[in-house]
């Protein structure tokens, strides 16, 4: 066995072997939404995201999983990375460290993660995986596998997160989708966020787990509904996490670069 899996972060023990490895294709495949025309990115409204601007949207999956947030960075142009004109490839400089700071400014967030795979959809998409404070053996390059193993983050809690992210960005230019959870005033003991507070949901727990999303299998976005929490915390959300304010002057605003109609590569 490979010496990763003595790491501490490892996700797994046990008598393990490793999968003989399959003969290569002489062809390749094409990928989901190689065609514009089938592309589930291009064909997904804006309200299915929490964020969109000109050229750029961010999207959650369509429920939280164990990470405190994972979000997707998409350009609006059907286009893959090494395909981007210099005003988007600028831009995804930018908008990937508007992001990042915006998910780490969160509670409990200790760093974010970026990732680009590109071997499900074509159209280009950053993976933005948030890590929770503290949680040392998450370091590294298997907290994508820890975001199916850790319990799901109460729903109330990654609502509101998704929209701090979402009026981060909006800080900066285009417009906040996400928006708050609602107050259910009528049946208060719904909204209780403390982490020890939905003991009594035990029985949900196994349903939750079921919902659980095929995290970073190129999910397809679906619009947010708001619900009730159906899973209590157990593990993601320490106390002390720092926060850096959210700062506008730390980053220099709205880029100002003209609108320009990216070709498409079709
Ligand atoms: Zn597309």
């Amino acid at each position: 066995m490979p010496d990763f899996t003595r790491w501490p972060s490892f996700p797994f023990e046990g008598d393990m072997r490793v999968k003989p490895l399959a003969a290569p294709v002489e062809v390749e495949p094409p990928r989901s939404g190689e065609d514009a025309a089938d592309c589930v990115a291009c064909n997904t409204p804006d309200d299915a995201y929490i964020w969109v601007s000109e050229r750029w949207r961010v999207r959650a999956m369509d429920r939280p999983t164990g990470l405190p947030m994972v979000l997707i960075l998409e350009c609006r142009s059907h286009l893959d990375l090494g395909d981007l004109p210099n005003l988007l490839a600028a831009e995804l400089g930018v908008m990937t460290v508007r992001l990042e700071r915006a998910i780490r400014s969160l509670d409990g967030v200790a760093r974010v993660h970026v990732n680009r795979w590109g071997d499900g959809s074509a159209h280009l998409h950053l993976w933005f995986l948030a890590r929770p404070y503290g949680r040392l053996q998450l370091r590294g390059t298997f907290l994508s596998l820890w975001d199916d193993i850790l319990p799901v983050i109460p729903e109330p809690q990654w609502r509101e997160n998704l929209a701090l992210v979402a009026a981060w960005l909006a800080e900066f230019g285009g417009q906040a989708i996400a928006e708050p959870p609602h107050i259910q005033w009528e049946a208060p003991s719904t909204i209780a966020y403390s982490p020890t507070a939905n003991s009594s949901q035990s029985a949900s727990e196994d349903r939750a787990d079921d919902l659980r999303p095929a995290t970073l299998g190129d999910i397809q976005p679906e619009a947010i509904k708001p619900e009730p929490a159906t899973k209590p915390d157990a593990a993601t959300k320490p106390e002390t996490a720092t926060k850096p304010s959210p700062s506008i002057t730390a980053d220099n605003g709205n880029l100002n670069y003209p609108a320009v109609q990216p070709q498409a590569t079709t």
